[in-house]
């Protein structure tokens, strides 16, 4: 037999290897095998067996080995990878490191550890005869009934006081199980819901979730591929549609992605999908960037054994290499945190789409908020929309007040963080001892620093972007290449003292509730605060619990929290958001508002929503006001259909850069003329011109951005071209296919 390679281990090429009788059966399309390469040792990943030679058979080299039992790429994501290698203009390789944790490639040898588990159960009977017999036992059995997981056998023996000999008689008569485990610590072990009391009792299905349910059940009954849209307001039990879509798909034997944002901000679906499916023996895969190598790999096994048949992450885990896929779910589908910003440049919510195509099987995306290119894919009849228009138990949706800044500015004669409204409902809140929200856009005091005289910006430079004022040291701050400087007490331009902070930060409006009211609670959640391990935990936690008056955050904190006694939210700064150079800005401010308002009134009082603008007659503001999502894609898409930006044509941004920016135009110049000569009426290009950002880490940027509906054509044409190009030392450049950010 004979199979070609891909090796991973800096080498782009395929490479054809001949299989020893003695790993014949073991070795798959998609295995994980050792090769010889040169003269070393590489890993690679099997893309096809029983391949073509390209030299004598005896000239072959053998695969020496193989790692794990299961292929490390089921048939549906080794198609995955050669699209995506395509699609995204990305290397082989990269791909599949992409795809392949690193645990599972280093196939590292991970310390096992002994695991107990509830074995056989015992009748009342015969429990009070092991209580009278053997009591050590007894209490042993008892403790592990109530684990919802394997745990630790050295820590339970120390922990109940029990001997190696104890557990040794439990599993010698089927009262306990014993298995090796890498898992060194189990992520979210400890049930954290944030303090929610998480109900394993499934609610009754009101009629909107019913039919939604009804309609995907169909789907999957099918076994074809389809997508499904849930476009469902804040609040309206779109996460238990999910969940009883998984559910649906568990009791056909099958296996079911459930893609979030991102792990750490949706602790509550997590508690949700473990409190419901483990519950029912069913152990969920909980993938996020937090594990340990040893997690991370016991987590793989176990979805690529099939022992697990759920998994729930952020986007990476659109490639879980499950048994049988018959469902994935992309929770947020319009949240650009699904886009990978380095090589490959991956969507997770195009991928996880793709995938099912791959597998026949159904994609469900949902949310309060679609991204326009899935509305636009249900008007050309591809996804089928489905509705959730009413909150669980028919809650109200929250009262949106808008306020002018403009006037509050006028009135108050100079800078206002709070307006009058917001201050007077924040403080009848605290009389009735209900929450309050308030959301910022920013991070930091302040986020720039600019002179009141001479209008002085103090800039990076190396980077050519504001940098940010952290008070805490003192100090300004590059974000993109980390420069850092002490802050200057007097305008570095013109010397003049009057030196404002421009923008509002976390810290600043915290300062100014603390004016307005000195005795509420606060606390602050942003990038600062959460550095520091379990703070998030610990905040919302005390939030629930009622400790908390006034929680004050960037809009990290936005997503898909519940808390029932948060009756005010506040968005402090709408504009920010919109005044960006990318043509996604609106949809962008509506998605935020929508998302931030859905954050009030989740228990039984209604909520109120005070958005802070100075242009409040924008049309994402108003829209967003009604709660008006059909309206609001109406008229934008009409905008981007004008422009025939996307969903109506796909955008390709090409990056070059390095230290000369001369050298990086003439040469961008000269590449944008060939592809136009080969390329013709394909694309329309626009550029080359300086990036937004002009300079990064001293390399100075330029970008072309080519616009098409034939985006496979144009892409596999630009890698084409691109290495006929005969590009000079010193320019860099990147391709990036459907970003989702223009600045
Ligand atoms: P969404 O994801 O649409 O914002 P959730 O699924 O989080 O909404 O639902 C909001 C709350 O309503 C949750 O606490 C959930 O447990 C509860 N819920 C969902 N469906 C029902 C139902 N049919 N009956 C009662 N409560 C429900
Ligand atoms: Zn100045
Ligand atoms: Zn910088």
């Amino acid at each position: 037999m004979i199979v070609a390679v891909q090796p991973l281990a800096g080498f782009d090429k395929l490479l054809h290897y001949r299989v020893p009788e003695t790993l014949r059966g073991a070795v798959r399309a998609g295995s994980l095998v050792r090769i010889p390469l040169g003269h070393r040792h590489a890993l690679g990943l099997v893309l096809a067996a029983d391949a073509l030679p390209e030299v004598p058979l005896e000239k072959l080299k053998p695969v020496t080995g193989v790692l794990h039992d299961h292929p490390a790429l089921t048939p549906d994501l080794l198609g995955l990878a050669r699209w995506m290698s395509g699609y995204y203009a990305a290397r082989m390789e990269a791909v599949l490191e992409t795809m392949i944790p690193g645990a599972v490639r280093d196939g590292a040898r991970l310390r096992q550890d002994k695991y107990l588990s509830a074995g056989r159960a015992l009748a009342a009977a015969e429990l009070a005869a092991l209580v009278r017999k053997a009591p050590k036992q007894a209490k042993l059995y008892e403790f592990l009934r109530q684990q919802f997981r394997p745990v630790k056998k050295s820590l339970v023996l120390s922990r109940l006081g029990a001997t190696a000999a104890v557990a040794a008689a439990l599993v010698k008569h089927g009262l306990a199980k014993e298995e090796l485990h890498h898992i060194e610590r189990v992520a979210y072990a400890d049930g954290w819901a944030g303090g929610e009391v998480v109900a394993a009792q499934p609610p009754v299905l009101n009629g909107e979730q019913a039919a939604v349910v009804d309609s995907v059940g169909a789907s999957l009954a099918r076994g074809k591929f389809a997508v499904h849209l849930l476009q469902g307001v804040t609040g309206s039990g779109k996460t238990e549609v999910y969940l009883r879509a998984v559910e649906a798909v568990l009791a056909a034997g099958g296996s079911a992605i459930y893609l979030v944002p991102e792990v750490a901000l949706t602790p509550q679906t997590v508690a949700r999908l473990r409190g419901r499916f483990e519950a029912a023996g069913h152990r969920t895969v909980v993938w996020h960037s937090h594990l340990s190598e040893g997690e991370r790999l016991d987590g793989w096994i176990a979805l690529a054994s099939g022992a697990a048949r759920v998994v729930v992450g952020a986007r990476s885990a659109v490639f879980a290499p499950v048994r049988d896929l018959r469902l994935i779910v992309v929770d947020e589908e319009h949240e650009p945190a699904y886009k990978q910003d380095e090589t490959p440049r991956y969507h997770g919510r195009d991928v996880a789409v793709y995938r099912a195509k791959l597998a026949s099987a159904v994609c469900l995306l949902g949310s309060a908020t679609p991204s326009l290119e899935s509305v636009a894919n249900v008007r050309a009849g591809k996804y089928r929309l489905e509705r959730l228009t009413r909150r669980v138990d028919d809650k109200q949706l929250p009262d949106i007040q808008i306020v002018d800044m403009r006037i509050e500015v006028m009135r108050a004669r100079g800078l206002v963080t709070l307006s009058r409204l917001l201050v007077d409902h924040m403080h009848q809140r605290f009389a009735r001892r209900e929450q309050t929200i308030l959301f910022i856009n920013r991070r930091g005091y302040s986020s720039s620093m600019q002179c009141r005289k001479c209008g002085h910006v103090e800039e990076c430079p190396h980077c050519s972007v504001a940098m940010t004022y952290h008070r805490a040291d003192e100090t300004l701050k590059c974000h993109l290449c980390g420069h850092e400087r002490g802050a200057p007490a007097v305008c570095p331009s013109c010397v003049s003292p009057e030196i404002r902070w421009r923008g509002l930060g976390t810290q600043r409006v915290e300062e100014a509730v603390r004016r307005v009211l000195p005795r509420a609670r606060l606390e602050r959640m942003d990038t600062d605060t959460m550095a520091k391990k379990h703070r998030f935990r610990q905040i919302l936690g005390d939030f629930r619990a009622g400790k908390i008056d006034i929680l004050i955050g960037t809009q990290m904190i936005g997503k898909g929290l519940d808390f029932p006694n948060v009756t005010l939210v506040g968005l402090i700064d709408a504009d920010l958001s919109m005044h960006v150079p990318d043509f996604r800005a609106n949809e962008r401010t509506f998605q935020l508002l929508v998302q931030v308002a859905g954050r009030a009134g989740r228990g039984d009082r209604a909520g109120e929503v005070v958005v802070q603008t100075f242009t409040p007659q924008a049309d994402a503001i108003q829209f967003a006001r009604k709660a008006d999502f059909d309206g609001f894609a109406e008229a934008e898409l009409t905008m981007r259909r004008n422009f025939s930006y996307p969903p109506y044509r796909h955008l390709i941004h090409h990056l070059f850069r390095g230290p000369n920016p001369e050298k990086i135009r003439f040469f961008a110049e000269a590449w944008v003329k060939k592809v136009e000569a080969a390329l013709g009426s394909a694309v329309e290009i626009r550029g080359p011109s300086p990036a937004p950002i002009e300079k990064v880490k001293d390399e100075y940027r330029f970008q072309v951005w080519y616009f098409t509906t034939r985006t496979p054509q144009v892409v596999a044409a630009l890698v084409k071209l691109e290495r006929e190009f005969r590009w000079p030392d010193g320019v860099t450049q990147a391709l990036d296919v459907d970003p989702m950010s223009l600045v």
